[in-house]
């Protein structure tokens, strides 16, 4: 399991590489176009890549921002009982420390 993990992530991590590549290459192909009608390149690649980028960088934190709050880990920070929030060693506990009722599908007592 752990090998496929390691495989989805670099495949993952290759084709984020394979489009920053792809998209430096667009930025690149308006600057050779508004340099040869007179424009300066240098500026206009700059002008293309932070106008592109910046937007799509904030809808990736919120979207990152909103499953931190909201996604996969709120049900083992809470206690299913009481919903007391735990916290660091109280997450991989028999019991909830606030209500003592066990935490884990298999161990009811
Ligand atoms: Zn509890």
């Amino acid at each position: 399991m752990a090998v496929m993990f390691d495989t989805w992530h670099v495949i993952h991590w290759i084709l984020l590489a394979l489009l920053v590549v792809l998209y430096v290459l667009s930025c690149i192909r308006v600057a050779s176009r508004m340099g040869a009608i007179g424009k300066n390149p240098a500026l206009w690649f700059l002008i293309t890549l932070f106008l592109t980028f910046l937007p799509a960088l904030i809808v990736l934190r919120r979207r990152s921002a909103a499953a931190t709050a909201t996604g996969m880990f709120s049900e083992a920070e809470r206690c299913r009982h009481c919903s007391e929030v735990l916290t660091g060693s109280d997450a991989y506990a028999d019991r909830c420390p606030a209500c003592k009722m066990p935490l884990h599908d298999g161990d009811a007592a």
